[in-house]
């Protein structure tokens, strides 16, 4: 099952089908793509029941953040012993946790506003999940995912690094700087093409005069805390919501680990992919001031 945000409506998604929810479950599930993970497991198996393919074509465009305005978002940082290398600080311990504030999801195909000449790339998967709780076990932990997307962790880095310690939150939720989607892919939907735990993972640049990079190429299997993880440790500390979002850290690849650094231009865009989920991707334009 792939479920997205079309124009701010909760659809279930077949290639470039989409099926509206609140009008096949006659009013049953409401329109909010937010609502559903509060009733994940009675949703699931009504969406069994449904065939996406049989709904509407529809234009990526359209599609807002796959999770619109999650309860809590927690994002990893140096989650990629590659990346932590490339940024020239030391694998943690214990994850590294930050936040993306939500008012700067945004959709699969959009175009982000460059907030100065140092914003950075990461992609990331992002892990969404279902039922909540306190002191979840690893062992456990997956029953808590409703499902996979894809999302890039915008990064100015100029912010980010203001002051000593860093401000990894402020600097990674300018407007437009969370874009995630697709569309949330349920497990089991994954696990039919894929390995959960071991997804290709990258980004491609392309510039203005439509030469392309790739500029990120990983696999998730190299996360330093897998999924799993992550659910059990924050779980430990904090209490999963349903709805909420993991960011999951960055392979390497970045522009702040390359020599010289190299940073997101005006006219350039940015395609990512992780394997099963499907691709988003953000055309980066200058910053509007206001008038
Ligand atoms: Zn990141």
């Amino acid at each position: 099952m792939r479920i997205a945000n079309l124009s701010g409506r909760l659809v279930l998604v077949s290639g470039d089908r989409a099926l509206d929810v609140e009008v096949a479950s006659s009013g049953r599930f409401a329109a909010n793509p937010q609502a559903i993970y509060e009733r994940w497991a009675e949703f699931v198996n009504w969406a069994k029941t449904q065939d996406a393919s049989a709904g509407s074509v529809f234009d990526a465009s359209a599609l807002g953040p796959a999770v619109p305005r999650p309860p809590q978002v927690f994002a990893i940082g140096l989650n990629y012993a590659s990346h932590a290398g490339e940024s020239g600080l030391s694998v943690p311990e214990n994850p590294m946790v930050f936040t993306k504030f939500v008012s700067s999801f945004t959709g699969a195909d959009v175009e982000v506003e460059l907030s100065g000449d140092t914003v950075d790339w990461e992609v990331e998967l992002v892990a969404v999940i279902g039922e909540g709780g306190r002191d979840i076990a690893e062992s456990d932990a997956w029953q808590h995912v409703a499902g996979l997307t894809v999302g890039q962790d915008i990064s100015d880095r100029t912010v980010q690094f203001w002051g000593d310690p860093a401000q990894f939150s402020i600097g990674k939720s300018l407007k437009g700087f969370a874009p995630i989607g697709p569309a949330v892919v349920s497990l089991d939907e994954v696990d039919a093409v894929a390995d959960r735990s071991d997804l290709a993972i990258g980004c491609t640049l392309t510039r203005a005069d439509g030469s392309t990079e790739v500029l990120q190429n990983g696999r998730t299997r190299d996360m330093i805390f897998p999924i799993p993880t992550l659910i059990a440790k924050l779980s430990e500390l904090v209490e999963l919501l349903p709805g909420d979002v993991i960011f999951t850290g960055t392979p390497d690849g970045v522009g702040l680990g390359r020599d010289p650094r190299v940073y997101l231009q005006p006219g350039q865009s940015v395609t990512s992919e992780i394997e099963a989920l499907g691709s988003i991707r953000q055309r980066f334009v200058p910053r509007r001031l206001p008038a």
